[in-house]
C-alpha cells in the first residue's frame, strides 16, 4: 500500500507558485476549444524539473474524443519526459471553481498523488485539495 501524507500535514500551495501557474492556466484557458459546451478550462502544472506545463481543453464533434485541460497539461509534462509534479492550477468561470473530473484524477493520480491542487475561477473563489484527496484509494499497479 502507498504511503501518503496525513491530511493534517496539508497547506495550500505557496503564493509563489499559485501565482505562476494561475498566470499559465489563465493563459491556456483563453486557448480552450470549447465550441459545443462553451466550458473553458485552463490548467497549468509544476514540473518536478521545475517547468510550468499547461494545458486547455479540446472538444471534438464526436464528444468522447475531447481531452481535459489537465490531461492535455499531463501529455505536455510527459512529452518533456518528467513524471512527476509538485502542484496544479485549474482555472475556470464556472461557480464554484471546477475540480478535475473523475478521468483526470485518476490521470493525475498516476504521477503525483501527493501534488497540492487550487481549483480557482475568475471571482478568486478558491478550493486547495490535494490529489490524493480527489481520488482516495485511487488505482495503481502494483509495484516492487
Ligand atoms: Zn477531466
Amino acid at each position: 500500500m502507498v504511503a501518503f501524507p496525513p491530511a493534517a500535514t496539508l497547506s495550500a500551495m505557496d503564493t509563489y507558485t499559485f501565482t505562476l501557474l494561475l498566470g499559465a492556466a489563465q493563459a491556456a484557458y483563453a486557448h480552450a476549444y470549447a465550441p459545443y459546451s462553451h466550458f473553458q478550462v485552463g490548467a497549468a502544472l509544476l514540473g518536478a524539473d521545475g517547468q510550468v506545463y499547461a494545458g486547455c481543453n479540446v472538444e471534438n464533434a464526436s464528444y468522447g474524443l475531447t481531452r481535459c485541460a489537465e490531461q492535455s497539461a499531463i501529455q505536455g509534462m510527459n512529452t518533456a519526459g518528467v513524471r512527476q509534479f509538485d502542484a496544479l492550477v485549474v482555472y475556470s468561470e464556472s461557480t464554484p471553481p471546477a475540480s478535475p473530473c473523475g478521468a483526470c484524477r485518476q490521470i493525475l493520480f498516476e504521477f503525483a498523488p501527493g501534488a497540492k491542487v487550487a481549483c480557482v475561477n475568475h471571482l478568486g473563489e478558491r478550493l486547495d485539495i490535494q490529489v490524493s484527496e480527489l481520488l482516495p484509494h485511487g488505482f495503481r499497479m502494483a509495484q516492487e
